[in-house]
């Protein structure tokens, strides 16, 4: 299955995307976290995308598109692929057409801002320990785009950019919307029955 996962950041993309994967076997791709380990790394396209996901902006289209379009080339993607965080504009979804990249099906996690906003914050907790301040006194932040000013302009730009991909994949027939409410094993039942995964 080819299938790729929409939602604002926060609403458990990441989390569905690796259920999924384990489901289905085959790999997911998250573009977010290519990008990261590219900006560890040091190499041309992190210094390329440091400053745009610091700021909560989206990467220009052509970084991502060659990104995905080496990733998809991979022998681990033959036979199928979890795309998280991707596309996440419509320029980023033609090009996946004229490459050649058919999607099966897109998903998209819905969850209101209001509740991404109190999830968001939540992360700011020491996952170890519970703190969300640690001796030092430093704000404990695991991401720094996680930051409350910058999930509020990743909100916006995911309104403004991705959403409108709703219709475009609505459209096509792709489409299958989820709410994201309850325990993590219900949302998942509830995507394996929208896409017509056998549990
Ligand atoms: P994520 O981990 O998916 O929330 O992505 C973190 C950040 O990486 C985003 O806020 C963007 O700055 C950047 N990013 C990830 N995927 C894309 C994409 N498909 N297009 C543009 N920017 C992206």
């Amino acid at each position: 299955m080819k299938l790729t996962l929409l939602g604002a950041p926060g609403a458990g993309k990441g989390t569905q995307s690796d259920i999924l994967s384990r489901k289905l076997g085959v790999p997911t791709i998250s573009t977010g976290n290519i990008l990261r380990s590219a900006i560890h790394d040091g190499t041309s396209v992190g210094l390329a995308a440091k400053s745009y996901i610091d700021k909560g902006q989206l990467v220009p289209d052509n970084v991502i598109i060659d990104i995905v379009q080496e990733r998809l080339s991979k022998p681990d993607c033959a036979n199928g692929f979890i795309l998280d965080g991707m596309p996440r504009t419509i320029p980023q979804a033609e090009a996946l057409i004229a490459h050649g990249i058919e999607l099966d099906s897109v998903l998209s996690l819905e969850v209101s801002d209001e509740d991404i906003v109190e999830r968001m914050a939540g992360r700011r907790v020491c996952p170890r320990c519970g703190a969300s301040y640690h001796v030092r006194g430093t704000a404990l932040i695991v991401r720094p785009d996680d930051a409350p000013e910058t999930v509020r302009d990743r909100l916006h730009v995911y309104h403004e950019q991705t959403e409108p991909l709703k219709g475009f994949y609505e459209k096509l027939g792709l489409l299958h919307s989820v709410e994201n409410v309850g325990s993590i094993e219900d949302v998942s039942r509830e995507i394996f029955r929208s896409l017509g995964i056998v549990e």
